[in-house]
């Protein structure tokens, strides 16, 4: 007999949905990590795996991700994620959407799905039409359009925090910063740094995002060899995952890292601890990047920018609770970040015995 309940990243899940619809050649899992605080919000990844065990991997390791993120942005949600075994360029279709899109109905709302790798704003709209229960969708159709202005701001908000914790600085006018990726939500970051008097050094593989922000905020260009390596206040990853490593870590030469992009850390405990050594002080990226959860966590009761801007900016002290914590216990940062999501998730998980049926979670949604 399979084993399956006592893998590793399976136990701690409380439910996990195989679906299969071999008329629109649907292979999808859904997985709810968490419902302790709120319905499972996650989005739902297309991706040709090289097997149906990496698939399951991934989606087991991204929705207890999400149940983390949540909690750390103090929103009412657990963690949940979805993903479509398939390539995003040639085997996306109405029918395989919608398809995926009642699988998400017959959940009744304990997962709410929403864009990610692979998935997009169009997809949304196939699997909006079988249910409500889909976020990330345009604003003309009352959802919350594109995340990126809100992650960019919530970023430059934890940037605040970490620049006022290691260096004593309110502003970042006059600070260095490093940043790798000028795509949507590096574009909007430059904006900020720029309005606030900080100046930049930018690095991206596409040329036409790079001559953006070379006009738009006058950044100096380098090429992506080598950016990790300069002299600066701040390194700003908003690219690619797992951009701190063992080879990169020892080459830096900024007191903060600060930065967009989803798993910085090549591996969490190991990265985590070698900045801590090197007295860098390191934001985690699921708490300094959860703008764009919240962004589409207030379409489920309706979608409002401002609310979104004002929740965005709460990450600003969301990081000095994680500083605080990692400096009292003398862990990494990324340690700390964990245990405060932990904290909410177990204090919140008393509720349950007064905890009525849950309501409809979209149901204030205009359809
Ligand atoms: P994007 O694709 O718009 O931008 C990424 C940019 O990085 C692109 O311009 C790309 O050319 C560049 N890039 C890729 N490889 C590179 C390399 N080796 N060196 C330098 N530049 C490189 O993506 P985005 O929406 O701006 O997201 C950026 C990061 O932030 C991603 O890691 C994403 O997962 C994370 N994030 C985004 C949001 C959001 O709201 N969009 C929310 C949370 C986290």
């Amino acid at each position: 007999m399979s084993d399956l309940f006592q893998e590793m990243n399976f136990k701690d899940h409380e439910q996990v949905v195989f679906c299969n619809d071999s008329d629109t050649g649907l292979k999808s899992i859904i997985a709810i990590h968490n419902t302790t605080i709120g319905p499972a919000l996650g989005g739902c990844r297309m991706w040709s795996y090289k097997s149906e065990d990496d698939a399951l991997k991934d989606v087991l390791r991204l929705s207890r991700g999400m149940s983390y993120k949540s909690a750390i942005a103090n929103l009412n949600l657990g963690g949940g994620k979805a993903i479509i075994i398939g390539d995003h360029k040639t085997d996306k279709s109405e029918p395989l959407f919608r398809s995926f899109g009642r699988f998400v109905d017959g959940l009744s709302g304990r997962y709410i799905t929403a864009e990610d790798v692979g998935t997009s704003v169009t997809d949304m709209e196939w699997v909006r039409m079988e249910t409500q229960f889909v976020t990330g969708i345009s604003r003309a159709l009352g959802g919350s359009g594109d995340p990126s202005p809100v992650t960019a701001f919530g970023t430059f908000m934890g940037m605040k925090a970490a620049v006022k914790r290691k260096l004593g600085k309110s502003s970042l006018s006059g600070l260095k910063v490093l940043v790798q990726g000028v795509g949507h939500v590096g574009y909007h970051l430059c904006d900020y740094l720029y309005k606030e008097g900080a100046s930049m050094v930018v690095t991206d593989i596409d040329e036409g995002n790079l001559k953006r922000v070379t006009t738009d905020f006058k950044a100096e260009a380098v090429t992506p060899d080598g950016i990790m390596e300069l002299e600066a206040d701040i390194y700003a990853p908003c690219a690619l995952g797992a951009t701190l490593n063992d080879e990169s870590i020892p080459k830096l030469k900024v007191p903060i890292v600060a930065g967009a992009a989803n798993n910085q850390l090549e591996v969490e405990a190991n990265h985590g601890q070698l900045l801590k050594e090197k007295d860098i002080l390191y934001a985690p990226d699921y708490a300094i990047n959860a703008g764009g959860l919240i962004n589409v966590a207030n379409e489920i009761s309706g979608y409002n920018r401002e609310r979104a801007f004002s929740q965005a900016e709460g990450i600003y002290d969301t990081l000095e609770t994680i500083f605080d914590l990692a400096e009292k216990e003398d862990i990494p940062t990324h340690a700390a970040a964990e245990r405060v999501a932990e904290k909410r998730m177990s204090d919140l998980s008393k509720l349950k015995n007064i905890y009525l049926p849950r309501q409809n979670p979209m149901a204030k949604r205009d359809n």
